[in-house]
């Protein structure tokens, strides 16, 4: 099918969810998206942060293949490796951390720490806590519960009555955050830096008042590292970027290279709260997508990714501030770490952004101001190079 009979049939075939870029890609490799016309775009959104590795990595594919030939699904009633290998490794990046979930998603991820949450605090502490605090401008998910937990009303519209128990208090500010919480207060759930918000990184005080009114009030941290993680920052954490000590983590998009997973990672004490029977999943973390995240684990880890996503992204940062110097009065602030980078412009910026997509590169606009880029972890200088040329020429196609 060609790249317009794909747009055309779409609207006869699925529900209208997504408001879709107009490129479609038949195949990818590496850093590169080909459209059915074989036209190449350079790809520094790997699929939303879920293609850390880039597109089809060799080694990805043959994890795939061969855990394929070997068993892919024995559902959780059953013992089987895979899912031990890679919770040792996921679990030796996280010191503190001591058990691990398996799901199949970001939104399942929360939901499950959001349940963890509240169970602990009835079934273990004996507490009345349910109440999850979140904070303005979060994104943590689709279903109920987390699209509730999410700070932005947009994505609730229409899907009421909304489950109970969640409070959301304005970004950065530690006073709000102290008088939202009381006696029922299960846990703060936060980015440490917000994906879909706008890149916003939690001011370092603020992550400091957060921890300490956590720990003061007995309330569970969670961090959603559901973006964040797998190295992106230049920290295989976000949270240890900002010096935190969660006590449950959510992990998703980068995790198994493309395969659909998510992960909560907790303290054998707090796993307490999901006792047999509690919670649970029919495909999370099978065998299949287990084996594949375990090798996209050990080829971070081999190939230095997370000290190398510091390093380009402060490349990058000081790259776009000369950017930013050269085109004055169009670019407001360039935020991030390490290749979770957000470029807000002073206007809404989808000509902008239309401008780089005609050059052939793909990043998305987040906010309506904010060109968010978050490229494969394998990204080198060239491409990034490249996309701060392409975007120095689309602020010219687009100057006033
Ligand atoms: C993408 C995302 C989610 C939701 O993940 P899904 O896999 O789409 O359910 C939750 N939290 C954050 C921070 C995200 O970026």
């Amino acid at each position: 099918m060609t790249s317009s009979q794909l747009m055309e049939r779409e609207a006869q075939l699925l529900c209208p969810t997504y408001a879709r870029y107009p490129l479609a890609v038949a195949w990818a490799e590496g850093m590169d998206l080909y459209t059915p016309e074989g036209e190449r775009y350079t790809d520094l959104l790997s699929g939303i942060a879920v293609c850390a590795l880039g597109h089809c990595h060799p080694e990805v594919t043959a994890a795939i293949c061969a855990q394929a030939g070997t068993v892919v699904h024995v559902s959780n009633l059953l013992y089987h490796e895979a899912q031990l290998v890679l919770a040792e490794k996921l679990l030796a990046t996280a010191p503190g951390m001591e058990r691990a979930f398996f799901c199949n998603s970001g939104a399942e991820a929360n939901e499950g720490a959001i349940k963890l949450a509240r169970r602990f605090m009835r079934e273990v502490r004996g507490q009345d806590r349910f109440r999850i605090i979140t904070l303005a401008g979060s994104f943590h998910g689709r279903t109920l519960a987390t699209l509730t937990a999410t700070g932005q009303d947009k994505v609730k519209i229409g899907f009421g009555p909304l489950p109970e128990g969640f409070t959301t208090v304005p970004f950065g500010d530690a006073d709000a955050l102290a008088a939202a919480m009381d006696e029922h207060t299960a846990a703060v759930l936060v980015e440490p830096i917000q994906g879909e918000g706008g890149v916003r990184p939690l001011p370092a005080d603020y992550a400091a008042a957060m921890q300490r009114l956590c720990r003061e009030r007995g309330v569970l941290l969670i961090c959603d590292e559901i973006q964040t993680g797998m190295g992106r920052t230049g920290h295989f954490w976000a949270y240890q970027g900002l010096g935190l000590t969660p006590d449950i983590i959510t992990i998703a998009k980068g995790i198994a290279g493309g395969l659909p997973m998510g992960a909560v990672l907790t303290t054998a004490q707090i796993a307490q709260g999901f006792p047999a029977g509690s919670h649970g999943t029919t495909f999370g973390g099978n065998a299949l997508v287990s084996r594949v995240a375990a090798t996209v684990l050990d080829i971070i880890e081999r190939d230095g990714l997370v000290a190398r996503a510091a390093r380009l992204g402060t490349w990058l940062k000081e790259r776009l501030q000369a950017v930013a110097q050269k085109h004055p009065g169009r670019i407001q602030e360039v935020r991030g770490a390490g290749l979770m980078v957000g470029i807000e412009l002073t206007t809404p910026g989808k000509a902008v952004w239309q401008e780089l997509l005609a050059r052939r590169y793909l990043v998305n606009l987040t906010q309506e101001t904010v060109l968010r880029l978050l490229p494969p972890l394998i990204v080198d200088e060239s491409h990034l190079e490249g996309f701060c040329t392409a975007l120095e020429e689309a602020l010219a196609a687009t100057s006033a």
